[in-house]
């Protein structure tokens, strides 16, 4: 399970404090200086990991939490107030269009679960909103997007618009936003490219592709289990192409933790859905207080 390591440690960190009577200063440093390596062995970025000690620290020594009767009880709340600030505080939704069709780009590197995202989101769409979703296959690279893409069309009984892999993604885009408006689908999603690395060729199609689906929504779709790369990966997408949220994918696996709990402070940019499974469902709407209570456990 994600999180387990940190959670262990963050918990060893602050029950220690819980065992005496008075708290001290000092107490809080020793305590400070553990979660900060928990969080640095979780692989949180540096700069989030600092910000995060320095506003903990500062509000945990104050007198009215030192000198109150539970200050034990009241530093285990300022950590999962700040960390819940870490992650975002607020839970974002999706940005939605006036005037049908509401857009969705998806972004994001090879094999980071692009494709079965859209597949979760039209899933989650349909269910909670009854919406009637139109997907464009624009990963024209990789003849198998197309394909699971079209498998995952047919499971959820949403049209997929697809021109095999012999035109460029722009231009299946354009004609695949011209069928929804005729068919007056209320969302497009997107499937776009990812290569293995960034590279200019790729961003240059996103920005053709963003500028003639006009998006609500660039998504940016990362793998948990690869850390500060995840982090790298969406602060270099959100220079290039402007992001509008982000999907961390496979937090059903053995990650530490790292990019979830860095990615919204390096980027600005919330955390919107996160996948935790490989089946349709296994979809959640991100909730910062919520999984900063799990990461608390
Ligand atoms: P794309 O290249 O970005 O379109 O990535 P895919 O959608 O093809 O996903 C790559 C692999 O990751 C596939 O085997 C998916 O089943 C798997 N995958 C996607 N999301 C998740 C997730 O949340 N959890 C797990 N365990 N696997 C996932």
């Amino acid at each position: 399970m994600a999180f387990e390591n940190l959670t262990e440690r963050l918990q060893q960190a602050m029950s220690k404090l819980r065992k005496k009577g008075k708290i001290t200063e000092a107490d809080v440093t020793e305590m400070m200086r553990e979660i900060r390596l928990a969080l640095l062995e979780a692989d949180v970025n540096l700069k989030v990991v600092k910000e995060f000690v320095k506003n903990v620290r500062q509000r945990a020594v104050g007198t009215e939490v030192l000198d109150s009767l539970s200050p034990a009880q009241q530093i285990v709340k300022i950590v999962d107030e700040e960390l819940t600030k870490t992650l975002g505080s607020e839970t974002a939704t999706l940005n939605k269009s006036p005037k049908i069709p509401t857009v969705i780009m998806m972004v994001g590197l090879q094999g980071a679960g692009k494709t079965t995202f859209a597949g979760k989101l039209a899933n989650h769409l349909m269910k909670t909103e009854k919406a009637r979703p139109l997907m464009i296959a624009g990963d024209v690279y990789r003849p198998a997007a197309i394909d699971q893409l079209k498998v995952l069309g047919q499971q959820l009984n949403v049209p997929v618009f697809d021109m095999g892999t012999d035109v460029s993604p722009v231009e299946i885009v354009r004609q695949g936003m011209a069928l929804a408006r005729e068919k007056k689908n209320d969302y497009v999603l997107i499937d776009t490219a990812g290569r293995l690395h960034i590279d200019e060729k790729l961003m240059d199609e996103l920005k053709q592709i963003k500028e003639i689906a006009q998006p609500n929504e660039i998504l940016l779709v990362v793998d948990a289990m690869t850390g500060q790369d995840a982090v790298t990966v969406a602060d270099s997408f959100n220079q290039q192409l402007g992001i509008t949220g982000v999907v961390i994918t496979k937090l059903d696996g053995d990650t530490r933790g790292g990019a979830a709990l860095s990615i919204r402070q390096v980027t600005g940019a919330p955390i919107k859905f996160t996948g935790t499974g490989e089946k349709l469902t296994d979809l959640e709407v991100f909730h910062p207080d919520r999984m900063a209570s799990r990461i608390l456990g």
